[in-house]
């Protein structure tokens, strides 16, 4: 830091500058003086040495707690615009996230209707099967037992009553 009794005044600024500045106006680098003056005694100020030997020159001029108070204000700024944002993306997630939701309700819904609709065919399917092969099986035994076993008993029985017969007569 400088000290300097030439910044007694400040000089009007050609623009303003937000925030703490970097560089002057004429390119070159800046540094940070102290004021002299009883207005602002010991106040720091953003100068270039340029500015200082050649004052009827318009170079940048800004108080340092003028720029640091900038700076806190533009982080301000920002926060606020983040926290906008935040508020904005978290609204539109939601949004989204209720949307797919609702899909995902009716894909369920849907899903829970054809699979019942696919159960109940494969047990009307299954039942009609059953009900054929229990169908088939009864004519089969059935047909078994009058024409396979009754009708070898009955054929035995007659045989048997013809050599009955026979053996009582001879
Ligand atoms: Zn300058």
């Amino acid at each position: 830091m400088s000290t300097s009794s030439s910044s007694s005044n400040r000089p009007p600024s050609r623009r303003s500058v937000h925030g703490v500045p970097t560089k002057c106006w004429c390119g070159k680098g800046l540094v940070i003086w102290a004021s002299e003056t009883k207005e602002n005694p010991f106040r720091r100020f953003y100068r270039c040495e340029v500015a200082l030997q050649r004052k009827s020159e318009c170079h940048l001029f800004k108080w340092e707690d003028e720029a640091i108070l900038d700076e806190v204000r533009m982080l301000d700024a920002k926060v606020m615009d983040l926290v906008h944002d935040f508020h904005s993306l978290s609204k539109t997630v939601i949004e989204q996230l209720d949307s797919h939701k609702t899909c995902l309700l009716q894909l369920e819904g849907e899903l829970r209707s054809l699979m019942a609709n696919s159960v109940d065919e494969a047990t009307r399917q299954m039942k009609e099967d059953i009900d054929a092969v229990l169908s088939s099986n009864i004519t089969t035994t059935h047909l078994c037992d009058n024409g396979g076993a009754y009708n070898f008993a009955a054929a035995v029985a007659i045989v048997g009553a013809i050599a009955f017969i026979y053996w009582k007569l001879f």
